[in-house]
């Protein structure tokens, strides 16, 4: 079975949690109940709390965060709710939802990269790299439940991770930072998982906030911002248009411009392309070998259109973004190559039928589009873009309304309100 059909069994599964239309994130105290009745179910007893991670679709700045460079995601409202208790013999009791109908036992002291296979990986792997850092964690009882579409671009991995990182926080007394979870979430998904990803997935997971874009930094995550991003407020919506394709060149494909874009920032003498300004990208991209330029000049420009799309929406002018996104997925499509034909009739469909702007987000080879279009427009860019994969013979995508919602936190107990201020 290649991935392709495992994205087609877990589509059919998932299609009744995704739909046009989709706003706020619906949750708080009752959708902790469900995962929390179903624990009691697995594992006996009553969870110490439920957490909630979300996943994400990323505006623009594809492929920087491995250079070091900038990205602007946001949260989605579909989040991975994971219930949780803790345990005192070390043993890690693990069951998703979504994964293999089983209980997955096992200890915290035998964790090792290689050691876990399937989806287990990512969540043992985040409790592997607290234990690798140093920190004086043991075991859970752990049951997942996600409305984050697997496999689809928009980062069902790092809820995942990221819901661990949150809850062990918490289970642990940890009291670890948001960009410091999300570096123990990025080294689980890099070390123990074997997938060499950069820090925007899980930064976006744990650290964005409702109502606004995070803008990261990957060489420095501590020093993120958040940017206001008030679609509902200028009149526009975010579709997601997720196209159901996952190919499977995707993986060594990454690897491959990942080493790319190293080799050439060695060849130019920087850290890395982050380093690259550019009013320095003509000269470079002459002092480079034919094969690297396409890379090099992807990243350059894809981090000027993130600081160019953060000074827009800054000035309260978010339809700014329509032209920033569709030259972004012309430089991945043209240059880096990451795009598929799914993607790119997805973008033009949504273009054509009168979207603002539209890219492909996330790593590529298949995944999800979004599509910035004005309020109303909804179901007219929606439908082209259905009818052209229709036309083509694909299958149906399915199409999500975004709004950016909130970063990974516990849903249940609720966070006790803060104490009234002692009388001085
Ligand atoms: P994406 O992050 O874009 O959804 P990835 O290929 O990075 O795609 O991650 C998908 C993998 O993450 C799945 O194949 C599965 O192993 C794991 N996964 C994500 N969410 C869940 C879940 N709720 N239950 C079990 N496994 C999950
Ligand atoms: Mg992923």
């Amino acid at each position: 079975m290649n991935r392709t059909d495992q994205r087609d069994d877990r589509a059919n599964a998932e299609d009744t949690r995704f739909g046009v239309g989709v706003e706020g994130d619906g949750e708080g105290d009752g959708r902790a109940g469900r995962p929390a009745d179903t624990f009691r179910q697995l594992f006996g007893g009553a969870p110490d709390g439920v957490w909630a991670a979300p996943g994400r679709v990323n505006l623009i700045g594809e492929h920087t965060d491995y250079n070091d460079g900038f990205a602007l995601p946001i949260a989605l409202p579909q989040t991975t709710l994971l219930a949780a208790r803790a345990r005192t013999d070390g043993l890690l009791r693990l069951h998703s939802a979504q994964g293999d109908h089983r209980i997955t036992e096992l200890t915290v002291a035998g964790l090792a990269p290689g050691a876990v296979t399937g989806w287990a990986a990512y969540p043992a792997g985040v409790v592997w790299a607290l234990t690798e850092a140093g920190h004086p964690v043991g075991g859970a009882d752990l049951h997942f439940d996600s409305a984050v579409p697997v496999g689809a671009g928009l980062s069902s991995s790092a809820a995942l991770e990221c819901a661990v990182a949150v809850a062990y926080d918490a289970l642990y007394g940890l009291e670890l930072t948001g960009p410091e979870l999300a570096r123990t979430a990025q080294r689980a998904e890099n070390a123990f998982v074997g997938v060499p990803c950069g820090i925007m997935d899980q930064m976006a997971s744990v650290c964005c906030t409702a109502g606004a874009a995070l803008h990261l930094d990957a060489r420095t995550p501590e020093h993120h911002g958040q940017v206001p991003f008030d679609l509902r407020g200028q009149g526009l919506r975010l579709l997601v248009i997720d196209t159901r394709v996952s190919h499977d060149l995707g993986d060594g494909a990454y690897a491959a411009l990942r080493a790319g874009c190293e080799r050439a920032a060695a060849l130019l003498g920087l850290p890395a392309l982050r380093d690259l300004p550019a009013e320095g990208l003509p000269g470079a991209l002459r002092a480079l070998p034919g094969e690297l330029v396409p890379l090099v000049r992807h990243v350059v420009t894809e981090n000027a259109r993130v600081t160019e799309a953060v000074s827009r929406l800054r000035e309260g002018d978010a339809a700014a973004l329509g032209p920033i996104l569709a030259e972004g997925h012309a430089s991945l499509r043209d240059d880096y190559r990451v795009s598929c034909p799914e993607t790119d009739l997805a973008a033009a469909a949504a273009q054509d039928a009168g979207a603002l702007g539209a890219r492909m987000t996330g790593g590529g080879f298949g995944g999800s589009v979004i599509a910035l279009v004005r309020a109303g427009a909804e179901d007219a860019v929606g439908g082209a873009v259905t009818a052209a994969f229709e036309a083509a013979g694909y299958r149906a995508p399915r199409i999500l309304s975004a709004v950016p919602a909130a970063g990974a936190r516990r849903l249940w107990p609720s966070p006790a309100p803060p104490s009234p201020e002692s009388p001085s």
